[in-house]
């Protein structure tokens, strides 16, 4: 693959799961790569150490500290390129259960965090005439999922954005797109109770959960110079599960 050298990467959520595979994915391509995180410092001080990635931490759902936050990364490492909003939680249940903390929760982190983020890069990108925004959205955000429905609007909700952004970028050299992972073997999907994940494993065509590395290397690929005609599309990585 071609190394791109030049290039700065932000990845949200970049020191567990799926985003530490992005990480690694795009510094094997040659990115110089910022991996940001909330609290979890520990995973994040071990990322590092693994990785030699710079990681950052603040609350991708409060504009602030991402404006903070993308000042500094531009300091140390320089603009912003590719921008990979993953950073996702979920607060599940149904919806005669669900509090208003858990549905502005996940809102805010999943989906505020897409516009905090898409805002302090997208100037910059239009000035220097590239940029890459690949929002990772979900299986559930295309299908809908009973216990959900916080989670399901917010990853919907990115479908929406990355499809009106991608339109306001095009003629710009940025592209914008979006990734629906179906169920991936990373801590999120391994809170889940066993008897129900292997009922969810059973429903998966290809017979077992994705890997990280299997969204990476998508996210590697539309980052990419090559991916420039690829934009305002989603790429659902389900193993069969759903068909949009
Ligand atoms: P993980 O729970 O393994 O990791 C989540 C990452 O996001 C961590 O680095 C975490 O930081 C960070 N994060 C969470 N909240 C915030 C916040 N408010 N501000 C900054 N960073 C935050 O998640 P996954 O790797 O499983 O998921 C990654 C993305 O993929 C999410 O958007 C998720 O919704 C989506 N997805 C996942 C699927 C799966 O099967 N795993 C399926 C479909 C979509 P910290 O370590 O500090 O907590």
């Amino acid at each position: 693959m071609t190394k791109e050298t030049s290039k700065v990467a932000v990845v949200t959520g970049g020191t567990r799961g799926i985003g530490a595979a992005i990480c690694e994915g795009l510094k094997d391509a040659g990115y110089a790569v910022a991996a940001t995180y909330q609290g979890n410092d520990e995973a994040a001080k071990k990322f590092s150490a693994n990785t030699g990635i710079a990681t950052y931490k603040f609350d991708v759902g409060d504009f602030d500290a991402c404006e903070e936050a993308v000042k500094k990364i531009t300091k140390d490492l320089g603009p912003v390129d590719v921008l990979v909003n993953n950073a996702g939680i979920t607060r599940d249940a149904f919806l005669h259960k669900t509090t208003p903390k858990h549905w502005h929760d996940v809102v805010h982190t999943n989906l505020d965090s897409v516009f905090n983020m898409s805002r302090l890069v997208i100037e910059g990108m239009r000035e220097r005439g590239f940029g890459r925004i690949i929002n990772i959205s979900s299986i559930n955000g295309q299908a809908g999922q009973a216990g959900q429905t916080n989670y399901s609007a917010a990853k919907a909700g990115i479908l929406g954005f990355t499809k009106a952004l991608a339109q306001e970028s095009a003629s710009k050299g940025i592209t914008v797109n979006a990734i629906a992972p179906g169920y991936i073997d990373t801590d999120m999907v391994r809170a889940v109770p066993p008897e129900v994940l292997e009922k969810i494993v059973a429903k998966i065509p290809v017979k077992r959960l994705g890997k990280a590395e299997e969204i990476a290397a998508m996210v590697v690929f539309l980052a990419s110079d090559k991916a420039g005609f690829a934009t305002g599309a989603t790429f659902a990585i389900n193993g069969g599960q759903y068909f949009s």
